[in-house]
Parts: structure tokens; C-alpha cells; sequence
């Protein structure tokens, strides 16, 4: 700001002094040697257009070097001295465009590890001044041509032109960046590791846009571990990409409310009567066709989109089975599935909770699936949240039963109504004594806490018998029915529970 002040106080000083000084000199002059009154009136009118044309000239002078300087200042990052972004982008452009057949560049993102942390345990001004030094470094280290930037707080750019014709260690030049850093914080005494992500041109960008865009990317995956350097790899970008256009369709999808539901029957084991449902959510893909839900949910799980596909489950589910007329006692319980991440999230289960309880006639049925894994990373806060809803009248059940390393961590500390054994112990009941062992053993203790216990996943009627004589109370799986939509189960009901 001061500069701007500065150099607009300096632009209207010299037009002052030299203003005054033409209009008190070539006044006096024309009065001093110029004799005819005629004369006089040309050579003012002349005077006044020499005057103009001068000041137009002496500003557009003035204007174009100042805006060069500030220009100048933009281009460089105020703290390093190194190039800013701007002018980074510049230059890989200029370089790439007068590229030798010959020639190729690479490009490197470094970024500090936990920078925040650093931030504040080492404060800002010891913090700032590891970054000075650093850029120091690494633009002494560079190799000649080379150009380096500092593209935001903690992330550092350069590129480098390689000759394919003469021999070149990739590897020990990235690698060169990460030893010297180690040495800056060594010296330093900061505690802190970095990470780098590496792009080729022209292997992974044709422009300068494009080859930032695939270091960042490779950066990304590198950042997911500590001290670690990643290459851009194309297949590991089209994933990202596919994963990318993925969610942007899933968000459509859950907008447009252009996923389903459909219904899995529970079956009482003694009468084999329909007594619940278990309500599973449906994408079909304009161009994949079908996608499944133990693919789409873990990527909404990571794009906080889960809170929306409960809602719309729950939505639907009520209004399709009270419109088809189901939800006159035929069916003990509606299961609905809720993902790991909505479930640790307290908030968000408040939400659903409040959203299930606006729907009167159907929050009654609700029973809850969590997944064993769901629950690991908050006990005491899975108990909370548990109760919290159990006050609610909404029952709960563990899915996939089993398959975590809580099984009976859970069982002693959460009251819920339902444990569900998870599939891959039923289908080894057959011809694995052990699996059949330790179903018998989650079958009696379930029965004495009192809480409901349903096999999942039967496919077969030596399965079915198994678990009836073992005194198992509820089952589900593709022998007895698959999943299938709301037609099909009011029929299905209809035949089964005249
Ligand atoms: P889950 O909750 O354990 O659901 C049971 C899955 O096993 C369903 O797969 C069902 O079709 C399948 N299944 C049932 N019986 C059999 C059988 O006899 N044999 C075999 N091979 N499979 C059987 P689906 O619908 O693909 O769902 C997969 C998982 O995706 C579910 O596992 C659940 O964790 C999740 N999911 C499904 N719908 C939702 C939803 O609305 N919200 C959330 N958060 N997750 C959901
Ligand atoms: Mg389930
Ligand atoms: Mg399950």
C-alpha cells in the first residue's frame, strides 16, 4: 500500500514542478522574444498543444515503468525472494514451448509434512525462517536452467530440463531434494519430514496446466504417508479421475433422486414367515449400468454424501411400504443401513434420528445396522449415540457380525436389540466344524443377553437346517429371497403371511 501512495505521490510531484516550471518559463519566453501580437496568440496555442503532448508522453513513462516495478514485486514470493506462482506458471510455459526434441522436464511439489503442527510448536517466526533457508537451498541445489517457486506456505515447486541424450538419475535428483531437506531441519533442529510428487513433460501433461495438475496429483497420493515421493503414474490418475467423475454422478444421482431401494426379507426361522425387511440402496449407472453399494458407499463415506443417501433411503423406504400397505404389523422391523463414518458422527446422527422421528408411522420399525468396524473408533461415544436413539424407540443391530476385532468388546459394553452373523461364517457351516462351532457359540450368547439373533447370507437348505437346529431365530439370505422391489415383496408378504 505504501508503494502505491508512494509512487502516486512521485507521479503528481514531477507533474507539478515541471507544470510550473513550463508555464512560468515559455510564458516569459514568448513575452520576451516574440514581438507580434499575432505571433504571440500562434505560439501560446502551439505552447499549450506542446504542453500537452509532453505531459502525455512524460506520464505514459511514468505509468508504464511503475507498473513494471509493482509487476516485478508480484512476481516474486515476499518471504523466499523465490518465484511466485504466477510467474512459475510463466516460465514452465516459456520453457516447454521452446522445448528440444531432445529435452524433457521434470517437474517436483514439495510439501512440508503437518506444517500447522510445526507452526505451532516451533512458532511462526522460527517456522519462517526454516522456510527462508530452505528455498535458499534448494535453489542453490537446482541444476542449472532450473526454476524454482514457492507456490504456497509450505509447498515448494521446481523444474529442471533433462537431455535425453545424456544419462540422468531421476531418482537420486528427487531424492537429492528430500536429503537436502532432512539436512535443513537437522540443522535447524525442527523435527519435520517432507513429501514430493514428481511430473513428467511430455509423458504427463501437454502444457504447462496439465503437468502442474499431475504433480499436484502425484503429490496428493504421496501425502497420504509421511517422508514419501510419488510419480505421477497415468493409470493412478484416470482412477482419480474416474473416481472424481463417480462422485460428481453419485451427488447428481442422490439430487435427482435417481437411486432405488429394494427389499431383502428376514424370515422367522420356526414359521418362515416374512418378519422384517432389510431396506438396500440401488444405483444404476447411466453408463456403467449397476454399481454396488459396497462401491459407491465407501466414496460417498469420503465425500460426506452418506447423511443424504440415509436420508433418501429412509424417505423412500417409508413412503414405498406404507403405500403398498405393509406397515400394518406384518413387518416387525425395517432395517436401514448406516455407514461407519454417519454413524461416528454425532450430529449427523441427530439429524436422521430427528428426520426418522418426523415420520410417525414408520419410526417404530426402524432398526439401525452398523457395521463392527463402524463402532471401533469411539466406544463410548457408540454407546451414547446408541442409547441416545434406543430412547427414541429406534432399535439397533450389528451387521456383519464377526468380521471386526470387537465382536465381543461389543457385546459387553453396547445394549443393542440384534446381532447379525456375518456371512462368511455361515457358508463354511457346512463343511467347517469350527465355523459351525463358533455360529453355535454367538447363537447362545446372544440368546442370553435376550438379544434377537439373524443369520446372514444363507444360500443353501442344508444352511437353513443347520441354523434352525441350532436355535438361531432369524435368517436372511439368497435361498429364501433376494433382494427385489417393492412389487415383488407385497406379492412375496402377500403369499407367504396370507
Ligand atoms: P449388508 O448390510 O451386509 O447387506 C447384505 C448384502 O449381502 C447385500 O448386498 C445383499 O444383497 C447381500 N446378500 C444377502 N444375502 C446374500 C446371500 O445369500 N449371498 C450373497 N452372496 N450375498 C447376499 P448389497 O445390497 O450389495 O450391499 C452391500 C453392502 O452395502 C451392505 O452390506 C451394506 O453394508 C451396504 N449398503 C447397502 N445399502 C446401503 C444403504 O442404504 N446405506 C448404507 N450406508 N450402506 C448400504
Ligand atoms: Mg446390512
Ligand atoms: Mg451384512
Amino acid at each position: 500500500m505504501d508503494k502505491v501512495v508512494n509512487s502516486a505521490v512521485r507521479i503528481a510531484f514531477i507533474y507539478a514542478v515541471f507544470s510550473g516550471l513550463w508555464i512560468l518559463f515559455s510564458d516569459f519566453a514568448v513575452e520576451t522574444f516574440i514581438d507580434s501580437a499575432n505571433l504571440r496568440a500562434l505560439a501560446q496555442t502551439y505552447k499549450g498543444l506542446i504542453f500537452v503532448f509532453v505531459t502525455a508522453m512524460m506520464l505514459l513513462l511514468l505509468v508504464y515503468r511503475n507498473n513494471r516495478a509493482l509487476e516485478k514485486t508480484n512476481d516474486l514470493d515476499g518471504l523466499t525472494g523465490l518465484y511466485s506462482i504466477n510467474m512459475f506458471i510463466r516460465s514452465l510455459d516459456k520453457s516447454i514451448r521452446s522445448l528440444h526434441s531432445h529435452e524433457q522436464i521434470i517437474l517436483g511439489y514439495l510439501d512440508i509434512d503437518d506444517f500447522k503442527a510445526l507452526n505451532e510448536t516451533i512458532g511462526f517466526d522460527r517456522a519462517d525462517m526454516f522456510l527462508r533457508e530452505l528455498a535458499a537451498d534448494i535453489s542453490k541445489a537446482t541444476l542449472a536452467g532450473s526454476v524454482t517457486a514457492r507456490l504456497h506456505a509450505d509447498q515448494f515447486a521446481s523444474f529442471a530440463l533433462i537431455n535425453t541424450d545424456e544419462a540422468f538419475d531421476m531418482d537420486d535428483h528427487v531424492l537429492s531434494f528430500q536429503r537436502l531437506f532432512a539436512k535443513r531441519a537437522k540443522h535447524n533442529g525442527i523435527n519435520v519430514t517432507c513429501c514430493i510428487g514428481v511430473a513428467l513433460y511430455p509423458t504427463d501433461g501437454r502444457n504447462a496446466k496439465e503437468l502442474m495438475v499431475s504433480a499436484t496429483e502425484a503429490l496428493e497420493i504421496a501425502k497420504k504417508q509421511q517422508n514419501a515421493i510419488q510419480y505421477h503414474d497415468r493409470v493412478l490418475t484416470e482412477k482419480a479421475m474416474q473416481r472424481r467423475q463417480l462422485v460428481l454422478d453419485l451427488r447428481q444421482a442422490i439430487e435427482n433422486e435417481t437411486l432405488s431401494v429394494v427389499y431383502q426379507p428376514k424370515y422367522n426361522l420356526k414359521t418362515l414367515a416374512v418378519s422384517g425387511v432389510e431396506v438396500l440402496v440401488r444405483w444404476v449407472h447411466e453408463k456403467h449400468g449397476f454399481v454396488s453399494p459396497a462401491d459407491f458407499i465407501p466414496l460417498a463415506e469420503d465425500n460426506y454424501l452418506t447423511s443424504a443417501i440415509s436420508k433418501f433411503v429412509v424417505g423412500k423406504a417409508a413412503k414405498e411400504l406404507a403405500g403398498a400397505g405393509l406397515l400394518n404389523g406384518i413387518l416387525q422391523h425395517i432395517s436401514i443401513n448406516v455407514s461407519a463414518t454417519e454413524f461416528n458422527n454425532i450430529d449427523e446422527m441427530r439429524v436422521l434420528a430427528k428426520f426418522i422421528k418426523s415420520l410417525e408411522y414408520f419410526a417404530n420399525y426402524v432398526r439401525i445396522e452398523i457395521t463392527e468396524t463402524a463402532t471401533l473408533t469411539d466406544m463410548s461415544q457408540s454407546v451414547d449415540i446408541i442409547s441416545d436413539l434406543q430412547q427414541s424407540g429406534i432399535t439397533f443391530s450389528i451387521d456383519d457380525f464377526g468380521t471386526g476385532y470387537t465382536s465381543l468388546t461389543m457385546l459387553k459394553d453396547l445394549t443393542v436389540d440384534e446381532i447379525k452373523i456375518d456371512r462368511s461364517f455361515i457358508s463354511e457351516i457346512e463343511h467347517d466344524e469350527r465355523s459351525k462351532t463358533i455360529v453355535n457359540a454367538i447363537i447362545v450368547m446372544a440368546k442370553s443377553f435376550g438379544v434377537n439373533i439373524v443369520a446372514e447370507g444363507i444360500e443353501t437348505e442344508q444352511q437353513l437346517s443347520l441354523l434352525q437346529n441350532m436355535g438361531c431365530e432369524e435368517a436372511q439370505g439368497f435361498y429364501l429371497a433376494k433382494p427385489m422391489p417393492i412389487e415383488d415383496l407385497t406379492r412375496h408378504i402377500k403369499q407367504l403371511n396370507p
